[in-house]
């Protein structure tokens, strides 16, 4: 049986290599943006966009975070820009077990672009409006998606740590956190 689809706005950001001058603007407010409490910290490593410095042409490359990937991929992209072959991981969206790029250096759990949503809706997202140069521009467009089809930062986090540990040790330290959270509750009755 078909599944259900519906009506989505899809939400991406262009990216205009060319205009970007490395300043990682993006980085800084990305971080600062999703620090709990917003703004009270900012680490690029912490930011859902990375700005990839390439030497040789002296270009940067303003990479945002996509999809947690749970294996390293079978086939790795390749690019050749004006000639030059570059590393295959190294514009690559994913967030994957071969390297630490997108991950919350504390807890290692994937970090994915969210476009900044927030209550209330922004306008455009932060590094968008952070990026003097107009290398990052904001479109929007509607596409039919399979119901179902999305998933939250919860349930990616959550993937990720079963991957990581086994689902039996997730289960055994949520029910140790419930317990401990009980008797607290208890013990200030
Ligand atoms: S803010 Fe714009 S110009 Fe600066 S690094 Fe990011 S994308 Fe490039
Ligand atoms: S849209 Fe928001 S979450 Fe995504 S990279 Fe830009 S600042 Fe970070």
């Amino acid at each position: 049986m078909n599944a259900e689809k519906k009506k989505k706005i899809v939400k991406t950001i262009r990216v205009d290599v060319d205009k970007c001058n490395g300043c990682r603007a993006c980085e800084v407010i990305c971080s600062a943006f999703h620090a709990t409490p917003k703004y009270s910290s900012s680490n690029p490593e912490r930011s859902r966009i990375r700005v990839i410095y390439e030497p040789l042409r002296d270009m940067f490359v303003p990479v945002y975070a996509g999809e947690y990937t749970a294996a390293e991929c079978a086939g790795r992209d390749k690019y050749t820009i004006d000639g030059k072959a570059y590393d295959e991981c190294a514009f690559c969206r994913a967030s994957c077990p071969s390297r630490s790029l997108f991950k919350e250096p504390d807890s290692g759990l994937p970090l994915k672009c969210d476009m900044c949503e927030s209550e209330p809706p922004l306008a455009e997202p932060m590094c968008v409006q952070w990026c003097l140069n107009d290398a990052l521009v904001y479109e929007e467009r509607e596409e039919e998606v399979e119901e179902g089809e999305e998933r939250g930062e919860l349930d990616v986090g959550l993937e990720s740590l079963v991957n990581r540990f086994s689902l039996q040790q997730l289960q055994d330290s949520v029910s140790r956190m419930v317990k401990k959270g009980l008797q607290r509750n208890k013990a200030k009755e």
